[in-house]
């Protein structure tokens, strides 16, 4: 079994050490078609064998519909995400979206939207996604425009969301839209929607730098029962908010993982790339920015985890959340650029190992709340414990 140093840390408990090694192995041994242009294909095939596997009941909470616990376990979810991000972007990709897709469900379902669709997230016979963003409103959420009518006893959904990851192979979308109860980001509600919906379509798929499932959704008079409808009307700012906090904190482990991996890559060029009579890693230079990079990494590492650890604890992490997407999301692009340039021509050459990595990680520093957005979340959080610390100050 490997066991990697830091799974010793403290925030871990020995579930997690045995969940981590047992995941490392299969992704070394039996994981297949990770990698490759068909991303449809290689993505519906991921998530079918991760189902296969039972790694996808992490992804959700409830034992009663699969899950492997009651209450999402977000250090499992940061371990899985980081070990499957080492091995491939796709498979990271593939049970990151499982989990965010339904994770408004876990959190907010009926019983019987749970039954219905978290078993077929967990088996994997289901593809889940989430539908928040719009063309002009991305970080700032509040402005969306997609609105929800009142109409019978459902709603009627007209709009477009954007950039929506497995769009075009879910099998269901969690959508907010504006329902009017009031204004900006009260004034929103979630709804389920199923791919087969009337009014409902693909309006264009989206080419990446690192390409995976994405597309831009059109809704036309889509027909939407009240059964349908995630949470209270009007609470679906909360509803979005209160996912994406569970899963922010597992976008900063998957981006270590990828610097991880940019790491070992570096090593094994470093230490067998010979010249000027030594082999690269010979030289000073080098052993300097091999130096910085573990390091960088470990920090990230354990803002990471400190994060996951408290959040497991029951505590409100929302500055600690933030600080580690940032850092560990930056930190892992500066890592795999150095990973690049210490391969030299070989890391810029197309789906070498290096190459991949330096394009998957740029969108994490973008989505799940841009870099300035986690510093205007940092930067809010220990302003006002300042303010509380000394009041008269305020
Ligand atoms: C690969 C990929 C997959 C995605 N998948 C999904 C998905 O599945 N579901 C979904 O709903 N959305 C998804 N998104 C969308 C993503 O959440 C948005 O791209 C993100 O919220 C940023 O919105 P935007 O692109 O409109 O950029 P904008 O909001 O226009 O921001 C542009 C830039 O402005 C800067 N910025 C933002 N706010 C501030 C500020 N307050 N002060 C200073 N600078 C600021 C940041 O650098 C930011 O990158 C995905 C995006 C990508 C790239």
């Amino acid at each position: 079994m490997t066991t990697d140093p830091h799974l010793d840390w403290p925030f871990f408990e020995p579930h997690h050490k045995v969940l981590a090694a047992h995941l490392d192995r299969w992704a070394s041994t039996e994981m297949t078609a990770a990698h490759g242009k068909d991303v449809d294909k290689i993505c519906s095939g991921l998530v079918r064998q991760l189902g296969e596997k039972g790694w996808l009941k992490y992804a959700v909470g409830g034992t009663q519909y699969g899950a492997s616990a009651e209450v999402i376990d977000t250090r499992s979810i940061c371990l899985i995400r980081e070990t499957l991000a080492r091995h491939s972007g796709l498979a990271d990709f593939a049970f990151a979206m499982q989990g965010l897709g339904s994770g408004a469900i876990t959190l907010f379902g009926t019983p019987q939207q749970k039954a219905k669709y978290l078993p077929q997230v967990v088996q994997g016979s289901a593809i889940a996604a989430f539908a928040l963003s719009e063309a002009d409103a991305g970080s700032d959420v509040a402005a969306m425009q997609c609105e929800a009518r009142r109409k019978g006893d459902g709603y009627l959904l007209n709009g477009e969301k954007t950039w929506i990851s497995n769009g075009g192979i879910a099998d269901f979308y969690v959508v907010f839209a504006r329902t009017g109860e009031a204004e900006g980001s009260r004034g929103i509600t979630a709804f389920i929607v199923d791919s087969t919906a009337p009014g409902f379509a693909i309006g264009e798929r989206i080419e990446v730098i690192a390409p995976h499932p994405l597309a831009r959704l059109t809704f036309k008079n889509c027909r939407i029962a009240d059964e349908q409808r995630l949470g209270q009307p009007g609470g679906g700012f909360k509803v979005a908010m209160a996912t994406l906090d569970v899963f922010r904190t597992s976008v900063a482990a998957a981006a270590l993982g990828f610097a991880r991996r940019a790491l070992q890559e570096a090593l094994r060029r470093a230490t067998s790339r010979k010249m000027f009579g030594q082999v690269l890693s010979d030289f000073q230079l080098t052993q300097a920015k091999l130096a910085g990079m573990a390091t960088d990494i470990d920090a990230a590492a354990l803002l990471t985890y400190r994060a996951a650890w408290l959040r497991d604890r029951g505590q409100p992490v929302t500055v600690e959340a933030a600080m580690a997407k940032m850092t560990a999301t930056e930190t892992a692009q500066r890592v795999i650029d150095a990973a690049v340039q210490i391969a030299g021509a070989l890391g810029v050459v197309s789906e070498q190992t290096v190459e991949r990595l330096y394009r998957e990680i740029r969108p994490l520093r973008i989505y799940e709340g841009a870099t300035e957005v986690q510093q205007l979340i940092v930067a809010r959080g220990i302003i006002q414990a300042f303010r509380e610390s000394e009041p008269s100050r305020a």
